[in-house]
């Protein structure tokens, strides 16, 4: 993985503003941040995406986002705050080692994180249900 950015990360290849590390997670501030104190929590181990991940890591990278969520609260934040995950290309992923966004919130900030609402046609809601369960 000589290319992957959070892995020089990890490695400790490149330097970054870290906030957070265990034997299994490191959490940093992200270099261009949507609100200020925005951080970015990476399993060690490189993964493309959610689904690369395996359910140790997933467990270990949850419970650090948590920790450090609770730590953006309890110093500057106010305990309003987005997570957010990019999984893929079209779903706006750019580095493409897995890794939650933690984002914290200000009453007057200038992030919008709204979709507009679709609707569904009669019986499509059921059909959709359906074909996502066959895989579960
Ligand atoms: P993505 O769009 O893949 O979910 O988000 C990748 C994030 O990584 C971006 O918000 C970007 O600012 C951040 N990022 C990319 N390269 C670096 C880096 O070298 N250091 C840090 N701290 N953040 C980075
Ligand atoms: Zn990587």
């Amino acid at each position: 993985m000589e290319e992957c950015v959070f892995c020089k990360i990890v490695d400790g290849k490149i330097p970054s503003a870290k906030v957070y590390e265990d034997s299994k997670v490191i959490s940093f501030l992200d270099i261009l941040p949507a609100n200020k104190g925005h951080c970015l929590v990476v399993p060690k181990k490189h993964a493309q995406n959610l689904l690369d991940m395996g359910e140790d890591d997933l467990i270990a990278t949850m419970k650090a986002a948590k920790k450090v969520a609770r730590a953006l609260s309890l110093s500057f934040g106010n305990g309003s705050f987005n997570i957010v995950m990019n999984n893929g290309k079209e779903a706006g992923q750019v580095v493409n080692h897995a890794h939650i966004h933690l984002i914290p919130r200000f009453q007057k900030d200038r992030l919008r994180i709204k979709w507009s609402h679709l609707k569904y046609e009669e019986n499509e809601m059921k059909e959709y249900a359906e074909k996502v369960k066959k895989f579960i």
